[in-house]
């Protein structure tokens, strides 16, 4: 690691043993909750609500967001990057990156390195990894030409021509592939250009398949189905919706829920829960099938999720997935 990165670790491992001294630092009024230090955004200007920015104590700690103006997109999620924006906002400039740095290794009790150090370090890197990258195995294009879009199979469920063809889903009846006779449903990358997967529905002419197949290398842990549809409408609600299903995405989206995205089942993992923390968002609703495995998922969910965001659960009755909801028990449940 070069010198400049190692000046860097070590100002953004020294910060995140102590948040409260960074907030104390700049003399701005904050209430510990326990698990997050929560306060108004001192980054952006203008009326602000008061709990507006999250400062995380544990989990990911010293992670921050700004709900109503996402100034941890503009400055980098760490302390450091809340750092730069106070700066910023108080100097009416932005500051270079390595001003920023000088400034703390100064002036918030960031001395010389010590042995004890390297622990730190290793535990920012952790910190600071990024989420599984995916694998990109084609142009959604190219993809696209494989496919009887849109799918006969959905269509006899009910759903339109329009809503299969923007999610890009069709038949596969190329003997070739591995996802012959089955209905795909294409993952694409938070661009929605490439694809990074697939996960096809078997046909029901052939009942002998196993119900839903995923391509090979799709890391479903670190994704949610139709998150490149849903980013847009997240990040402008401040709001998600998770289903277990894939059908279950493309009928809420179907219905104009466009923030809602699918778990690839009924788990929600912790790479899942920190894609939904970069996404900045302030409610979760979760919204799982209607049957025993339905509702255990639902509280492992929320209680996985109550301390980051406003957790919402909401029940079906006994056999009822959500795309059996007809457009208004829809509106009234959401
Ligand atoms: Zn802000």
């Amino acid at each position: 690691m070069d010198d400049f990165r190692l000046r860097v670790e070590r100002v953004k491992t020294k910060l995140i043993e102590n948040p409260e001294s960074v907030l104390n630092h700049f003399k701005l009024d904050y209430v510990n909750k326990g698990n997050r230090l929560v306060l108004r955004c001192p980054v952006h200007s203008g009326a602000d609500n008061e709990s507006a920015v999250s400062v995380m104590l544990d989990g990911y700690v010293g992670c921050w967001s700004c709900f109503t103006r996402f100034c941890n997109d503009e400055f980098g999620g760490d302390l450091l990057g809340l750092v730069w924006g106070i700066l910023t906002n108080r100097q009416n400039k932005k500051p270079l990156f390595g001003e920023v740095l000088t400034y703390c290794e100064e002036n918030i009790g960031i001395g010389e390195a010590t042995a004890g150090d390297t622990d730190f370090v290793r535990l920012c890197n952790t910190l600071n990894k990024e989420i599984d990258e995916h694998k990109i195995l084609g142009k959604r294009e190219q993809l696209i030409k494989t496919l009887q879009i849109p799918s006969p199979y959905f269509l006899a469920k009910g759903f339109t021509p329009e809503i299969l063809t923007k999610f890009s889903i069709g038949d596969c009846h190329n003997p070739q592939k591995p996802m012959h006779n089955r209905a795909v449903c294409p993952v694409f990358d938070e661009t929605g250009q490439f694809v990074i997967g697939c996960a096809g529905r078997r046909i029901p002419e052939k009942d002998y398949l196993k119900k839903w197949k995923f391509s090979y290398g799709l890391k479903v842990g670190s994704y949610f189905y139709g998150l490149w549809e849903a980013k847009q409408r997240i990040l402008e609600t401040s709001r998600a919706i998770v289903v277990e299903g894939q059908a279950d995405v493309v009928w809420l989206h179907e219905n104009g829920y466009n923030e809602t995205v699918g778990l690839f089942g009924a788990n929600l993992t912790d790479n899942q829960l920190k894609l939904l923390n970069k996404l900045g968002i302030m409610n979760l609703v979760i919204l799982m099938d209607g049957d025993e495995a339905g509702r255990e998922a639902s509280d492992r969910i929320k209680t996985k999720t109550q301390d980051y965001f406003n957790t919402r659960i909401i029940h079906l009755s006994e056999g009822q997935d959500p795309d059996d909801l007809d457009p208004q028990e829809l509106n009234s449940l959401l």
